[in-house]
């Protein structure tokens, strides 16, 4: 039996694991993907908003030639420094439930990739399951139309095409100045009566310029409440609609965290802030001996935790799980 199992091999998750190993307590990482799945399913030119430093995890240095590197980069990272440390990881292997046992031990119920049930046991869990596997929807008729995507990976499948954007956060403008580069006409739909005050300043003024040479149509105050197979409905906030012909609609819109891990396990949620209840000097649940690490730690607001902080997570669970063991 494992001191720990970990269930997710994002930063977070791989962090907690290196931090175990560091403290003498043996782990197993169960991962349903593959190691670093959210950061493989980030756009494939995307720069991190975090430097290097503030991405490194396990004391494994983190060298680019760019301040703020890139996806492909961090995937290289994050990947050579599991190789480093020696982690066991269960890829392609995920985790169903977590149920407690009656010597305070846990079991976790898996199921491979060839349809293989397992049950792993372990002195301890932690959960660093991430938050990118559930997109907000939005709830509007047609969202479940191929040609909507809440993943965008690169404009070149949009060259040349009409293409409505809904947000406007980082990953909604980060898209938008990609599609023009392929010649895809863009409008921008947004609630907001400005797009987000976290745009990463060096990206900013490139936006502005390219909504005042008209490139980008940026639509405030307003919402998408329909999507047909040829155009989206908008509505403004003055109750006004118009129609605009389109062909792709990305709707970046953030994601929000499954907590159904947690629920099987009996970890009580804070409803109104939807967050699972935990000490923050321990990262312990309610339950004794299962531990949440990384964004599922969050409330409503996912971007509330980082890799910056959330790789931090798992030096408290290792300290509290070693200093129980000495009492
Ligand atoms: C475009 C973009 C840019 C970003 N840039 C930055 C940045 O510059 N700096 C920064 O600090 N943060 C950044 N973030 C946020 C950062 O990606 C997240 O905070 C980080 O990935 C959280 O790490 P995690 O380990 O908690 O979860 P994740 O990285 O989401 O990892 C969770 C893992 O758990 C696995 N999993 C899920 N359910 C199960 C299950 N049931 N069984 C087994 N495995 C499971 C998933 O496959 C996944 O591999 C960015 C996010 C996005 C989307």
């Amino acid at each position: 039996m494992k001191d720990v199992i970990i269930i997710g091999a994002g930063p977070c998750g791989l962090s907690a694991a290196m931090e175990c190993q560091r403290q003498g307590l043996s782990s197993l990482i169960i991962e349903k993907n593959f190691i670093v799945h959210s950061i493989y399913l980030y756009p494939t030119s995307m720069q991190f908003f975090s430097t290097t430093a503030l991405l490194e995890i396990g004391g494994v240095p983190f060298t680019s030639p760019n301040d703020k590197p890139f996806r492909h980069e961090a995937l290289v990272y994050y990947r050579r420094a599991a190789e480093q440390h020696g982690l066991e990881i269960a890829a392609y292997e995920e985790a169903l439930s977590v149920e407690r046992n009656e010597d305070g031990s846990f079991t976790v119920h898996t199921v491979n990739k060839r349809g293989e049930r397992q049950s792993r046991q372990a002195a301890h869990v932690v959960i660093s399951t991430g938050y990118f596997d559930q997109p907000n929807m939005i709830g509007i008729p047609g969202e479940e139309l191929p040609k909507v995507t809440h993943y965008f990976g690169e404009a070149h499948p949009y060259t040349g095409m009409k293409v409505t954007v809904i947000g406007g956060s980082n990953s909604a403008v980060d898209a938008a100045l990609e599609l023009i580069r392929v010649g895809a006409s863009v409008d921008m739909v947004y609630r907001g009566a400005s797009i987000s005050d976290n745009i990463k300043p060096w990206v900013r003024p490139i936006f502005e310029s390219m909504v005042t040479k008209g490139l980008i149509t940026l639509h405030l105050e307003s919402r998408v409440t329909e999507i047909t197979p040829s155009s989206v409905i908008v509505t403004r906030h003055t109750g006004e609609t118009s129609e605009l012909d389109n062909d792709f609609v990305l709707a970046m819109t953030g994601f929000r965290p499954s907590r159904a891990l947690l629920s099987s396990a009996g970890v009580l949620m804070d409803d109104a802030l939807d967050k699972p209840s935990f000490n923050p000097a321990t990262m312990e649940s309610n339950i004794p001996g299962l531990y949440v690490a990384g964004v599922i730690a969050s409330g409503r607001n996912a971007n509330e935790v980082f890799i910056e902080t959330g790789r931090g997570h798992g030096k408290l669970i290792a300290d509290h799980i070693v200093s129980q063991k000495l009492k």
